[in-house]
């Protein structure tokens, strides 16, 4: 018949208290559960210690003058922080030298974007040695993740994320919406030279 002898008492991790071992098996043994003490098992003393927590915070926040303070939020939209030099901003769209769309209506970044955000209506243009051209290029901002695959994607140029920008809170879904235009205003004229610049530039 199996017996148990009694076993050096010591806590294990869980709270448990060995009592006694098995002599046929280590793993048998008598355990006394640690219970929680009468004033741990009301949430009362952790409600009020959490209450006083968020007191503190808030008098801090209202009395202290920022600049002396360590409180990290900010008045958004009002305040910002510095953004990373690679921080992914608002879109826009490069512009050519005649300040036209430099957008060739691909399609390759509507087809790369993960979020399916991106509408483009191609047309064909007068432009000389230009095919097709954006009438309709618009960004939902809503539905953007901000994953920049649209400018990685684009082969001329065309579309930036570097305005440095965030998008701008709105009350309407729809003005959430980028325009060509909108993201037109915002471009520049691109150094890059469309096409290339002639058969051997990768050579200089
Ligand atoms: S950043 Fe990403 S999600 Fe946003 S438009 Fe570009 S590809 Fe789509
Ligand atoms: S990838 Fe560039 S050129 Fe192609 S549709 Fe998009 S912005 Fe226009």
């Amino acid at each position: 018949m199996a017996s148990h002898s009694p076993a050096p008492v010591h806590k294990e991790p869980r709270g448990l208290k060995v009592v006694s071992e098995s002599d046929r098996h280590p793993k048998a043994r008598t355990v006394q559960v640690a219970r929680p003490k009468r004033e741990e098992t009301s949430f009362l003393p952790a409600t009020v210690q959490g209450l006083g927590i968020t007191l503190k915070h808030f008098a801090k926040n209202l009395f202290s003058r920022r600049e002396n303070s360590d409180i990290e939020t900010i008045n958004y939209p009002e305040e910002t922080i510095p953004y990373p030099e690679r921080n992914r901003g608002l879109h826009r769209l490069m512009q050519r030298d005649d300040g036209n769309v430099r957008c060739v209506a691909c399609m390759c970044c509507p087809t790369v974007c993960p979020a399916n955000c991106i509408t483009i209506i191609p047309a064909e243009t007068d432009n000389a040695g230009v095919e097709k051209f954006p009438a309709v290029f618009e960004i939902d901002e809503l539905r953007c993740v901000v994953c920049g695959l649209c400018v990685e994607a684009c082969p001329c140029d065309a579309i930036r994320m570097d305005t440095g920008t965030h998008a701008m809170p709105v009350e309407e879904r729809g003005h959430a919406i980028e325009t060509k235009e909108k993201m037109l205003a915002r471009g520049t004229p691109s150094i890059a030279v469309q096409g290339g610049e002639g058969p051997d530039w990768r050579d200089e």
